[in-house]
């Protein structure tokens, strides 16, 4: 399997060659050249298979240079039930006959971004093992993703993790989680500023590509292609729990905002999954929703702060991979297209021969409030007994839009509800309850590094620590 760029300017390479790196030298997101196809035979196997197992006929398909025994071991160490609870690894809940809930959040730091995130942090290892390589991880976060990537590479060879966060603007168990890790190879910067300007920062330290090569500078956002492809598993495993036969058909809902968990459901659909509808759920920061209604694409100019904050996102980042495939995989179209971003803000479908295709795939759309958000979760405690996050509940609000008669929905839930605990308090004037182990988390000792939000003092810092 050959990588190539949705922007056409890059030379095909293999899957460990693309493994580190984010965006492809040309700017674009790198695609493989094809997706594997199933046969009717593959998925009759599949229905069959454990979460590993599911998981190496998936990434095998797509990570074709790292030899087989390897890579079961790298698979096997990501998907245990001592990491994600039940070997299960993403159980589904069932609402009411053909309502369900696919659970990916029973990870160390309860959002789905684990799943990917743990094996990331494996294969990482042993892609930098047999290179004799080093990495250092820079990011910036506002919760979910940074905590995902130090709970992944924590203790891991090769790998550490410089992890810029604003100084006391992450909830405690935020704080809390990231802050009390201790191992030697993750450094928590408290920068005393907002986190726009953490993510400025990563951005030119970036940019110095000079600094970046000599300092080994990576990162774990959620352009990276194995990210993608470890989400791909769960679309199967999902499946297969709602069906009897590979004859029928499932809808997915998916929370989103940078289209990284619903581009991996893209992919399964591609791949050969029975897949009817990928309903695409957004928060007030309905970029994607517009798109999917209307077929304009335009990137806001600001991010409205929500109480679902890991949908908050202005620009898809993901989005480019699933438009590529839309415009037939022709890197002139849609260079085309991105310049019309950068000239005039937006492009639009709706006119082209593509916007018909979007719902041959299976998209449809719909956004949430803070009111449908805080209903949702009030009325699936009451009808179900169960209780759901604010970005599950996104989900689960849009989701009623489009169920259909014999068509199981499944809902990904992409985060616990103790992580938003402040919600679910006013949605249900009671606590989420946290899963054990953690109920101290806020009294375990610290580590962190107070520092200005400063390029050259970051990379002072960086260099500090390499030395060391
Ligand atoms: C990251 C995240 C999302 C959005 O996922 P994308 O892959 O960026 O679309 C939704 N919910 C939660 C809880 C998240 O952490």
């Amino acid at each position: 399997m050959k990588y190539l760029s949705t922007r056409g300017g890059m030379t095909p390479k293999t899957f460990s060659e693309i493994l580190l790196g984010g965006l492809a030298p040309d700017g674009g997101l790198v695609m493989p050249e094809s997706y594997p196809q199933l046969s009717r035979a593959d998925l009759d196997t599949w229905r069959n298979l454990s979460y590993p197992q599911l998981a190496f006929e998936v990434i095998s398909r797509f990570a074709d240079d790292i030899p087989a025994d390897d890579l079961k071991k790298i698979i096997n160490a990501s998907y245990m039930e001592e990491i994600f609870g039940s070997s299960a690894i993403t159980p589904v809940k069932t609402l009411e006959p053909g309502l369900y809930i696919l659970e990916l959040s029973n990870g160390p730091t309860l959002a789905f971004k684990d799943v990917a995130m743990q094996f990331l942090g494996n294969v990482f290892e042993y892609v930098l093992a047999r290179e004799n390589a080093e990495l250092n991880i820079l990011g910036a976060t506002s919760g979910d993703t940074g905590s995902a990537a130090e709970y992944a590479m924590r203790g891991k060879k090769g790998v550490r993790v410089f992890m810029m966060s604003p100084h006391g603007k992450m909830s405690p168990f935020q704080t809390a989680q990231m802050y009390s890790l201790q191992d030697p190879n993750i450094f928590n910067i408290a920068a005393t500023a907002p986190f726009d300007d953490c993510q400025d920062i990563v951005k030119a330290v970036s940019n110095d590509l000079a600094f970046k090569e000599k300092y080994k500078i990576g990162a774990v956002n959620s352009i990276n292609w194995a990210r993608v492809i470890a989400q791909v598993v769960y679309y199967f495993k999902g499946y297969f729990a709602v069906t009897q036969s590979n004859d029928e058909t499932v809808s997915f809902t998916v929370p989103s905002g940078n289209f990284g968990n619903v581009c991996a459901g893209h992919i399964a659909r591609s791949m050969g999954l029975p897949i009817a509808k990928l309903v695409v759920a957004t928060n007030e920061n309905d970029v994607l929703d517009e798109f999917f209604r209307t077929g304009v694409y335009r990137p806001r100019p600001q991010t409205v702060h929500t109480s679902s904050p890991s949908m908050d996102i202005t620009k898809a980042s993901n989005f480019e991979r699933f438009v590529f495939d839309l415009v037939g995989r022709n890197p002139a179209v849609l260079n085309g297209l991105w310049a019309q971003i950068e000239s005039q803000g937006y492009f639009d479908l709706k006119e082209t021969p593509y916007w018909a295709k979007v719902a041959d795939y299976g998209f449809v759309s719909g956004a949430s409030s803070h009111a449908d958000r805080l209903a949702t979760i009030r009325s699936v405690f009451e009808r179900y007994g169960v209780m759901v996050d604010t970005h599950t509940a996104d989900g689960i609000k849009v989701a009623a839009s489009y169920r259909e008669a014999g068509i199981p929905m499944l809902c990904l839930e992409t985060a616990l509800p103790a992580k938003f605990d402040e919600t679910i308090m006013e949605a249900l004037g009671r606590h989420a309850p946290r899963p054990a182990g953690l109920d101290n988390l806020e009294a375990l000792p610290q580590r962190f590094e107070v520092m200005a939000a400063d390029v050259e003092a970051i990379k002072r810092y960086i260099v500090a620590q390499t030395s060391a």
